[in-house]
């Protein structure tokens, strides 16, 4: 409901997922249900397998993808999937999303990746995000598709989607405003010490706000 409310899904579009640290266990949004009419008898749980564990509904189409990551990365504790709009446009022509915005820098990277196109609903899908996927990765763009994004919460990854569906609309109309050429990027060799400053000095205390703290390195 709160990622409805702040327009980050629409539809029945997208999934999201949330790791209990202690069972394992991952409570994933059901398929094809919009997410208005959900209540929370409609979540499925499921093991790191993404075999149901309990629940009445059918889990998630992408429920391999959740399942895959989260067996891969035991840091990450939520995914969320969207079909952003300006992110899935970069899907569409560029092998990345390249540093456009300072603060997806500082929070994501320099680079999102974007996937070769992975078939949806099945295991490879989550494949094509494996073979993007870095250690400490937080946002995939997923080919002629979407965006996943990862947290140790889920306002955490709520917050990422946020951010990278933004730098993603920047740069589509840098682009367009640049007549199709590459707008100026943040430098690269700036990014390392940036973040790192940004990690030890921004805000009034380092946790007080995830979705806006630095990744780790
Ligand atoms: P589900 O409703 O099965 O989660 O599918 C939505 C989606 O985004 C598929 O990629
Ligand atoms: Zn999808």
């Amino acid at each position: 409901m709160e990622a409805l409310a702040r327009g980050v899904v629409h539809g029945t579009a997208g999934n999201m997922s949330l790791r209990d640290l202690e069972s394992g266990l991952i409570a994933i949004s059901p398929s094809g249900i919009p997410y208005p009419a959900l209540t929370p008898a409609d979540i499925v749980i499921v093991n790191d397998l993404g075999e149901v564990v309990d629940g009445r509904r059918k889990p998630s189409s992408e429920t391999p993808l959740h399942s895959m990551v989260m067996r891969a990365r035991p840091h990450i504790r939520a995914i969320v999937h969207t079909h952003s709009h300006y992110a899935t446009v970069v899907s569409c022509i560029r092998p990345y999303l390249p540093p456009i915005l300072t603060e997806v820098c500082l929070v994501v990277g320099a680079r999102v990746p974007v996937t070769r196109y992975g078939l949806t609903g099945t295991p490879d899908f989550g494949e094509s995000v494996m073979e993007a996927l870095e250690p400490d990765s937080r946002a995939v763009i997923l080919k002629n598709h979407g965006l996943v994004c990862f947290g140790d919460s889920f306002d955490a990854a709520l917050g990422i989607a946020e951010i990278v569906e933004e730098a993603a609309r920047v740069y589509v109309h840098a682009l367009a405003a640049n007549g199709g050429r590459e707008p100026d990027l943040v430098p690269e060799e700036l990014i390392p010490e940036m973040a790192e400053r940004f990690r030890r000095t921004y805000g009034q205390a380092a946790a007080a706000n995830e979705a806006m703290a630095p990744r780790a390195g």
